[in-house]
């Protein structure tokens, strides 16, 4: 069976397909479990081979357009600047759509109704504990990943950032990456609909997971950690308190560096809050390594991801361990899952922002 709605990603699919692989070593997915087929061009290649019809794009062949963790790594060694995620993620849409995801991403699929409730239970305790306005011209979009494993951390941000930049509303909805994610192509339309919806009359929306901001269909988009960056002044330098739990290193999320090109913003405000520069990884900035969280990698390729963590987390400990810094829900989970002692950013703001 073709896939002839690929066929608008044709030029992408064929532009790998012809490609002598030369981002093969970039993919973290492909290094850890090393298939030809798991790398961007084997990934490509098969979509590609389904929409001409030359192979069944039913799961047990197609499955593959789930083993990439949407890190971007692949477009620094690409002299087409080829859109691999976006292209892997319309292809996810159309194998599922023939077949299923996955056994993992169904099943996440299956509980995001019931995770849903929890998220918007758990924003309108917080919004009633900070006595938001729901009127607010202003939002903050968390990110569920906080509301659901963190919620006591996703509350102390929002009453930082109410310190620092006064009233808004508080999202619950999704920004939709779970069901682009997944390839739910019903399920994705919908949540876009919701989300507009929440977001009617936002003239600014605030977004902390860096996944979310990428996937949030809104104008004005600012991420947080550019926000806290431009009130270094009203951060308290903790370093007794961080030279306690450190030293720190800095983990570059995927989305917020190599997908939207933030590098400096959380360095800055760790230095103020540390007092020094803290640590980095070897490969850092736009050569920073994934921790094999994203694009539900974990879902779909668990022995790939976890691997691709544990990678990280060894370099940690060769330059000689302490803390990981993240800012990335899932990096956080992914990290600590695989052994390390990881902190999240938002957690330090928290602490550090100046009682007023
Ligand atoms: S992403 Fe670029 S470098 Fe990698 S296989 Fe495709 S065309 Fe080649
Ligand atoms: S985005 Fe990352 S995981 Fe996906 S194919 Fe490219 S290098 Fe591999």
């Amino acid at each position: 069976m073709k896939l002839p709605v690929l066929s608008e990603t044709t030029r992408a699919l064929e532009t790998c397909g012809y490609c002598p692989k030369l981002c093969r070593a970039q993919c973290p997915v492909s290094n850890a479990e090393p298939r030809d087929s798991l790398t961007p061009w084997g990934k490509m290649t098969l979509a590609w081979l389904a929409e001409r019809g030359d192979v069944p794009s039913d799961l047990g062949h197609a499955d593959v357009v789930w083993g990439c963790s949407g890190c971007f790594a692949c477009r620094n060694a690409c002299e087409h600047d080829n859109p691999v995620v976006p292209t892997l993620l319309a292809a996810r849409q159309h194998v599922r759509d023939r077949a299923a995801a996955p056994a993992g991403v169904e099943r996440l699929l299956a509980r995001h109704a019931k995770r849903s409730k929890w998220v918007t239970e758990r924003v309108a305790r917080a919004s009633r504990r900070l006595a938001l306005s729901e009127r607010a011209e202003r939002a903050l979009l968390i990110g569920c990943g906080y509301w659901l494993y963190e919620p006591e951390l996703a509350f102390k941000l929002s009453a930082a950032l109410q310190k620092l930049v006064g009233d808004f509303k508080l999202v619950a909805e999704c920004c939709g990456a779970v069901h682009a994610g997944a390839g739910d192509t019903l399920g994705l339309a919908v949540q876009r609909q919701r989300t507009q919806l929440a977001l009617a009359g936002v003239s600014e929306l605030l977004v902390y997971d860096p996944g979310c901001a990428m996937a949030v269909a809104h104008d004005a988009v600012r991420t947080v950690v550019e926000v806290v960056a431009d009130s270094l002044g009203e951060l308290s330098p903790m370093p007794a308190r961080l030279a306690a739990i450190g030293p720190l290193r800095y983990h570059d999320p995927c989305q917020l560096g190599r997908g939207l090109g933030i590098y400096d913003a959380p360095r800055r405000v760790l230095e103020r809050l540390a007092g020094h520069p803290v640590a980095e990884f070897r490969h850092r900035r736009r050569e920073a390594r994934c921790s094999g969280a994203g694009a539900l990698l974990p879902q779909s390729f668990a022995e790939a991801a976890n691997g691709i963590a544990r990678q990280r987390v060894a370099e940690h400990d060769e330059l000689g361990g302490g803390t990981i810094v993240t800012a990335c829900s899932q990096s956080l989970r992914q990290l600590r899952r695989a052994g390390a002692d990881v902190v999240d950013f938002a957690a330090l703001v928290a602490e550090g922002v100046t009682p007023k």
